[in-house]
């Protein structure tokens, strides 16, 4: 029962616009009430009603160590105590960028934002002042956060004109980004070619997380690094999602292709707000004080939020076998998953990387934002539903990963496998 759910929704619809301070929390691809939470541990997430759910959406990526870890709830307690800002230097904001740079390697420098929209924005930024170009190439169906330049679709031919893909967005933006097709190197060249000597960066996500886990074709990234040499272009991998969860260094680590600005979000601030951009010391040393282009924030660099994301991040340093046991509970849920998907016999289509996941139910094989979107929306409606019944909180919608945390047990990876046995059974009659 989700009665104080409910009652909760009714309210905040008066007040929040939809109820809800980000759109994809209110459950429209889904439908129904969005439940709303109060606490958790570990992997069990619990609603206002008491209920308990199995959580695979982790705050949509940070709560890679489960939720209220030990070493971030008493980091966060202990920065309270000596003031919640200075809006000045503290070392722990030092101590942040030398651990970054130990796990990421070619983050010479980096500069603290809090968010991921923010890191991707000021990255687009700093590519275009120190090349002196104006347009970014970006690919359908990646997400970088809302800034304008990123609110942008594919015009209707090919190589036509990107469109604002939401009112307030002006032509004028939108004429500056191009959209390629995502693990498509001919779509990218064709842009490159007919904008020639005006790109200034191509942003992509290196695991696309955002029409659902979509994995990088081999060579994909590998060919985007050389036609951004090529091109004298800047290569700015938006590991908002992928960062510190592929690997201690990423989807760079993981594919061993490195860009030369990086931007983070989500698991660096351990739950609290914050994202990063860095890179080569040259690129960065474009930006303000250092260099004419300008970046700046109140409560970058926040000492709740440095404390939070230091403790998670050292936490993971210091225990590399934290990703070994990540990646087997990943492929274990995922090899059992599709026996019994097979077993119901549903089209689907199952990506899985890492920590990341996700089932398409379509007979095609999901490579991009078009073969995404042969997803059955109406199935995996139900679906999600049924699962939810049954204690497993999933994304509420067919094109979000799933994030799976170092605290699923296996008992908690087989309770998921008997209730998706059990809902599609229910999704199929
Ligand atoms: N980049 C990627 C790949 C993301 O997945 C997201 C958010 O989901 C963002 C950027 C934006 O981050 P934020 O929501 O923190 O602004």
């Amino acid at each position: 029962m989700l009665l104080k759910s409910e009652y909760l929704y009714k309210r905040a619809q008066k007040f929040i616009p939809g109820g809800v301070n980000s759109p994809a929390r209110a459950f429209k691809s889904v439908g129904g009430v969005p439940v709303f939470f109060k606490k958790a541990k570990g992997s069990i997430i619990t609603d206002e009603d008491g209920n308990e759910y199995i959580d695979y959406v982790g705050s949509w990526g940070p709560m890679i160590l489960g939720h209220a870890h030990p070493t971030v709830i008493k980091a966060v307690q202990d920065a309270s105590f000596n003031s919640t800002s200075f809006g000045a230097p503290t070392e722990i904001e030092i101590k942040m960028a030398e651990l970054v740079q130990a796990m990421v390697p070619n983050v010479e420098k980096v500069r603290m934002v809090n968010s991921g929209t923010e890191a991707c924005m000021s990255a687009i930024r700093v590519a275009r002042g120190y090349t002196g170009k104006d347009k970014i190439i970006k690919f359908e169906g990646n997400y970088h956060g809302h800034g304008d330049s990123f609110l942008i679709k594919a015009g209707s031919g090919a190589l036509t004109l990107g469109k604002p893909s939401s009112p307030g967005v002006t032509k004028g933006t939108a004429k500056d980004t191009l959209n390629a097709d995502y693990n498509d190197l001919d779509s990218v060249e064709k842009l490159l070619k007919k904008n020639k000597d005006n790109v200034a960066a191509i942003i992509v996500e290196p695991v696309a997380g955002n029409m659902g886990c979509i994995p990088p074709q081999p060579g994909f990234l590998e060919g985007l690094r050389e036609l951004c040499d090529e091109h004298k272009t800047v290569l700015i991998f938006d590991e908002v999602m992928t960062g510190f969860r592929l690997a201690r260094g990423g989807a760079q680590e993981r594919f061993d292709v490195w860009a030369d600005l990086v931007t983070f979000g989500k698991i660096i601030g351990g739950g609290l707000p914050v994202g990063a951009f860095g890179g080569k010391k040259e690129i960065m040393d474009v930006v303000a004080p250092v260099g004419p282009v300008y970046q700046a924030g109140t409560l970058s660099g926040n000492p709740l939020a440095m404390s939070a994301g230091y403790a998670q991040l050292s936490t993971l340093e210091k225990h590399p076998e934290l990703y070994v046991e990540l990646e087997e509970k990943a492929e274990y849920l995922a090899k059992r998953l599709r026996v019994v998907l097979n077993q119901h016999e549903i089209d689907y289509h199952m990506n899985q990387v890492g920590s990341m996941a996700s089932v398409y139910f379509t007979d095609q094989e999901v490579t991009g934002f078009k073969t995404a979107n042969t997803t059955d929306q109406e199935l995996f409606k139900i679906f999600f539903h049924e699962m939810l019944k049954r204690g497993i909180y999933l994304p509420p919608s067919p094109f979000e990963s799933w994030f799976l945390a170092t605290t699923l047990t296996n008992e908690m990876l087989d309770k998921t496998i008997s209730a998706a046995d059990e809902s599609l059974a229910v999704a199929k009659s």
